[in-house]
């Protein structure tokens, strides 16, 4: 059975391609601000202005016809309500009489990293520019043991990176470059049970930067700006990396699996597979590849729901605060 999924929930506009087993096709397109973060009416426009040649060329690469294709999914939330709306008009207009499955984004994050990895029951860490989620199975949902407060890790990490730099895009791999070599300056480490709250270290780094980097050499304040990218990964990968472990020991679950887009970073990968080693729990990682938002996780999702009974929708809606933990996961026995 042949399932089309598409993602539309924030800056990626996706469309997979998927079987059973694989991957038949993946194209995307991102949204790339010119300055400042996501502006929703810029990533509508660029989702619409996008879609029918990434379906043309999706189709192209699996070497399909839209007649080959069994089933229509798409990410239904939580995300930008007018990106949502995007997917779900394009799906009215191209599905036609087939099946079609509404798809919730962060399980489609963890399906593909189970899908793509030999994880079978993990604890997911999902880290990315918008979501920022400790889950697990349990009982028919996957259930958030802990999540942030606030702002997710990834807009954390691009907002202090726009505010110290000129990069106007996904700070992550800069940080990760500048933080070579720095020097460990003080942060709050911000743990409140199972839950985290990233603004307060998003704050004090930027206060740090501000107050200490005025009257400086650029040299100085190179170092500076190292230190603080180095402060910033070693506080919020160590708050994730916490929470994750009591998460484990909590569950006896034997399986770390991380995702989303943050999961490209080094240091985060590192300490966690120092924990797991610790703990001798497997440790998964969601090929970069399809770490970051794609059109395959959904494509995957959808399949799955559907091949276990889920009834496809009739009306082709969204919803901007769809919880992780709402969706009943009929595909674990
Ligand atoms: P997503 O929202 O899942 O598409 O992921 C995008 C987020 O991943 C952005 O916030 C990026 O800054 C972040 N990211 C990408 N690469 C890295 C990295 N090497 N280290 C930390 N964050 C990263
Ligand atoms: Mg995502």
């Amino acid at each position: 059975m042949i399932s089309l999924g598409i993602e539309c929930t924030a800056h990626t506009f996706g469309i997979g391609i998927a079987d059973e087993k694989k991957i038949l096709a993946d194209v995307r397109d991102v949204y790339k601000p010119k300055a400042g973060g996501i502006h929703p009416i810029e990533a509508k426009n660029h989702h619409d202005a996008v879609k029918d040649n990434l379906l043309e060329e999706a189709l192209q690469k699996a070497n399909l016809t839209m007649n080959d294709i069994d089933i229509i999914t798409y990410s239904a939330g939580p995300g930008l309500p007018p990106c949502l709306k995007v997917g779900a008009q394009f799906v009215s207009q191209i599905a036609k009489k087939k099946p079609v499955i509404a798809v919730n984004h962060p399980v489609a994050h963890i399906e593909i990293g189970k899908f793509l990895t030999d994880a079978k029951d993990p604890i997911v860490i999902y880290v990315s520019g918008g979501n920022t989620q400790i889950i697990g199975y349990a009982a028919n949902r996957y259930r958030i043991f802990g999540e942030t407060e606030d702002i997710a890790i990834g807009n954390a990490i691009d907002t202090f990176m726009r505010e110290v730099t000129d990069n106007p895009g996904f700070g992550g791999p800069l940080m990760e470059k500048l933080a070579e070599g720095g020097k460990y300056i003080d942060l709050p480490y911000v743990v409140k049970g199972m839950d985290l709250s990233f603004s307060g270290i998003l704050t004090s780094a930027i206060q740090k930067w501000t107050k200490e980097s005025k009257g400086k050499t650029k040299t100085e304040q190179d170092i500076l700006l190292s230190n603080l990218c180095f402060s910033f990964q070693e506080t919020c990968y160590s708050m994730l990396t916490e929470v994750t472990e009591r998460a484990l020991a909590h569950t006896g679950k034997g399986e770390v699996l991380l995702t989303g887009g943050v999961a490209a970073s080094k240091r985060l990968t590192e300490m966690l597979k120092i924990m797991c080693e610790e703990r001798e729990a497997k440790f998964y990682s969601c090929p970069i590849e399809y770490s970051g938002d794609n059109g395959s996780m959904i494509a995957v999702t959808g399949l799955l729901g559907y091949k276990s009974g889920q009834k496809p929708i009739k009306n082709i809606d969204f919803n901007s605060r769809w919880r992780t933990n709402e969706v009943e996961i009929t595909w674990i026995k």
